[in-house]
C-alpha cells in the first residue's frame, strides 16, 4: 500500500473541471475545515467544486460553510472527481457511496491508522495529527494564492483534531503550520470563539444530564457514561452536542480509557473511545468494528444502550487488565 504524491493528486485536481468532496460522516472541525479550505481553492482556480453531505454540520462549524454544501447528489451531475476526506472507507459515507464510486476518478486524503487504499489515487499518513495538515500541504503543490479564509479553514481543522494544541498527536508541524497562518491574515481569536465559545445552553444540560450515568470501573483507570434519546428530548440537545465529554471523562484524574455510548436510534449505538497516556483504543475500536486513532477512535455498535454498554465495558477492563500487567513487568 504506497501514497501517491501530493504533486500527483494536486495534478489530477488542476485538470479536472468539477470536483465533489466527501467529508465523513458526523462531520467534525477537521473534516469540515478541510473540505472548507479545499473547496475554496479550488473555486478560485475556476472549478465546479462542492462539499456533498448526508447530515447537519454541527452548530459551531456552520461558520466555515461559505456556500460550499450541498446535500443535493445532482448538485455536479457526472464529476471528473470525488475526493473523501478525514475518510477512508465508503462505511463513513454510506449514504453517498453510490455517488462517491461514480467519479471518474476518486482520491483519498486521510490520517487515520485504518485506512485502507481503495481510491484511484491515495495519500494516508497517520503520523499527521490533522487531515488539515494534509491539505495545507496539498495546497501548496496547487496552483492557488493562500488568503484568510482559507487559512482559517485550516486552522479550525488542525485546533480541532489536536484539542487546540494539546493532544498527544500534537506535533511541531502542527505549530508551524499555525504560525505560517499568521502571514495569510487568519483571525485565531474569530475561529477559537466561533468553534468553542459558541455553546448551546441545551449542550450544558445535555453534559449535565449525561455525568448522571458516569460509572468508574477499573480500580478507578476507566470511565464511561451513556447519553440516550430521552436525555436529548429531555434537554432539546442534538447527540452532536455530546461531543467532547469522552475528552471530559478522559481528564478525570487517574482514568486512562473512557468511552461515551451514545444512542443514535434504539439499538445503533455510537461509540467514542479516548486513552490517555499508555492506552491504545484503536485496537479496542478495530475488535468492535470500527477505528481510528491510537487515542481517539470509535465504533457503531447494533445493540440496545445497556447490551453495548456491557460490551464496551468488558473491553475495557481487559485493556486496563493488559495495562496492569505491562505495568508490573516494566516494575520487575
Ligand atoms: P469520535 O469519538 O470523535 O466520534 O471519533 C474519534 C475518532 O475515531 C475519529 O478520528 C473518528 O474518525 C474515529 N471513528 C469514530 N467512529 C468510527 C467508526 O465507526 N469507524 C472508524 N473507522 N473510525 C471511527
Ligand atoms: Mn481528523
Amino acid at each position: 500500500m504506497k501514497n501517491n504524491s501530493l504533486k500527483e493528486i494536486a495534478k489530477v485536481l488542476s485538470e479536472a473541471e468539477s470536483v465533489l468532496l466527501f467529508p465523513h460522516l458526523n462531520t467534525d472541525g477537521d473534516a469540515a475545515g478541510s473540505c472548507a479550505a479545499l473547496c475554496r481553492a479550488l473555486r478560485i482556480m475556476g472549478k465546479d467544486a462542492w462539499i456533498l453531505l448526508e447530515d447537519d454540520i454541527p452548530a459551531n462549524l456552520l461558520f466555515l460553510d461559505k456556500g460550499y454544501s450541498t446535500a443535493d447528489k445532482d448538485k455536479i451531475k457526472e464529476p471528473d472527481i470525488c475526493m473523501c476526506i478525514d475518510c477512508g472507507d465508503t462505511g463513513r459515507f454510506p449514504e453517498r457511496a453510490e455517488k462517491f464510486l461514480s467519479g471518474k476518478t476518486t482520491i483519498c486524503v486521510d490520517h487515520h491508522m485504518t485506512t485502507e487504499y481503495f481510491c484511484d489515487l491515495n495519500f494516508v499518513d497517520s503520523e499527521e495529527a490533522a487531515t488539515g495538515q494534509i491539505i495545507f500541504d496539498l495546497l501548496k503543490e496547487m496552483d492557488v494564492m493562500p488568503d484568510a479564509e482559507i487559512g482559517e479553514a485550516i486552522f479550525a481543522a488542525i485546533t480541532t483534531d489536536t484539542g487546540d494544541f494539546q493532544y498527544s498527536n500534537t506535533q511541531k508541524k502542527s505549530h508551524l503550520i499555525a504560525a505560517e497562518l499568521y502571514d495569510w491574515g487568519v483571525d485565531f481569536n474569530k475561529v477559537s470563539v466561533e468553534i468553542y465559545e459558541n455553546v448551546r445552553m441545551e449542550k450544558i444540560m445535555l453534559k449535565n444530564k449525561a455525568m448522571e450515568t458516569l460509572r468508574i470501573i477499573g480500580k478507578g483507570r476507566g470511565a464511561l457514561l451513556c447519553v440516550s434519546l430521552e436525555m436529548l428530548r429531555a434537554t432539546g440537545a442534538s447527540m452532536d452536542e455530546s461531543e467532547g465529554l469522552a475528552q471530559d471523562l478522559r481528564a478525570i484524574s487517574g482514568v486512562e480509557y473512557s468511552a461515551v455510548l451514545k444512542e443514535y436510534e434504539p439499538d445503533v449505538i455510537k461509540v467514542s473511545l479516548r486513552a490517555k497516556r499508555e492506552g491504545n483504543v484503536s485496537e479496542i475500536a478495530s475488535r468492535l468494528g470500527g477505528g481510528g486513532h491510537l487515542k481517539a477512535a470509535g465504533c457503531t455498535i447494533r445493540a440496545s444502550l445497556a447490551e453495548a454498554e456491557r460490551m464496551v465495558e468488558r473491553e475495557l477492563e481487559a485493556a486496563i487488565e493488559e495495562l496492569g500487567k505491562n505495568e508490573a513487568k516494566r516494575n520487575i
